[in-house]
């Protein structure tokens, strides 16, 4: 058991959120983690956002996406550190910490954050990921250290895999389809989030999620491990 957690990951103001509260409060109070397995999609994630990344001689995101604003790819991986987030006007516990997938640069000196994602079928997801996409913007328009950064794009890249193709000579691989989904700047949602989620975690710990497989094993386990 550890001390309480002091960094709010921007993918636990989606993702996780959207799971069970009962495991993000254990997290953040107790730093105590449920295992969790995902073959093989952060090596995915990685070569899709390597990708499009040459430090020496950006890319332009037009090598990405036709509908992607003209700009210049300059970062990939970066991590961002906010000021405390404020909650009622004061300072909580928690601030923004996480790595962003990559960071644009614009001919008029605004950024975008590009989200980059795989897929099993084309789905757009951005209103979805939008609190994770503002929480790098905040974190860049309000850093603990250095100079703050305007954001004036946010948006969902995805490869979704269509077909397979190739041959035994040539080998085989997947065909992507690459995808935009631009996001509306909306940090009031943002706010509205950070509000729900800070409440919930200074609160009583919540009770289990309803129907979850994972609490009826752990359960029906103690009660035999307790007779034996
Ligand atoms: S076992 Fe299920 S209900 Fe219990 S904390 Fe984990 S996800 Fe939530």
């Amino acid at each position: 058991m550890g001390e309480r957690r002091v960094n709010l990951s921007p993918s636990d103001l989606t993702f996780s959120w959207d799971g069970c509260h009962r495991e993000l409060w254990l997290y953040y109070n107790h730093q105590v983690k449920a295992p969790m397995f995902m073959p093989t999609v952060a090596e995915l994630a990685e070569s899709q956002e390597s990708y499009f990344m040459n430090k020496s001689a950006p890319l332009s995101t037009s090598a990405m996406h036709p509908d992607i604003p003209e700009g210049k790819i300059v970062d990939h991986g970066g991590w961002v550190l906010s000021k405390p987030i404020q909650i009622d006007g004061k300072d909580s516990h928690l601030s923004i910490r996480g790595k962003y997938d990559l960071l644009v640069e614009f001919p008029d000196a605004t950024y975008g954050i590009i989200d980059c994602k795989m897929q099993a079928r084309t789905s757009d997801k951005s209103g979805f990921y939008s609190p994770q996409l503002e929480a790098y913007a905040y974190a860049l328009e309000n850093p603990a250290k250095g100079e703050a950064k305007k954001i004036s794009m946010i948006g969902i890249y995805s490869w979704s895999v269509p077909q397979a193709w190739g041959n035994v000579k040539a080998g085989f691989g997947y065909r992507v389809n690459s995808n935009w989904y631009p996001a509306e700047r909306n940090p009031q949602a943002l706010q509205d989030r950070f509000n729900e989620f800070i409440t919930m975690i200074n609160g009583e710990c919540p009770p289990s999620k309803d129907g979850c497989d994972h609490c009826k094993y752990l359960g029906e386990r103690e009660a035999i491990l307790k007779k034996s």
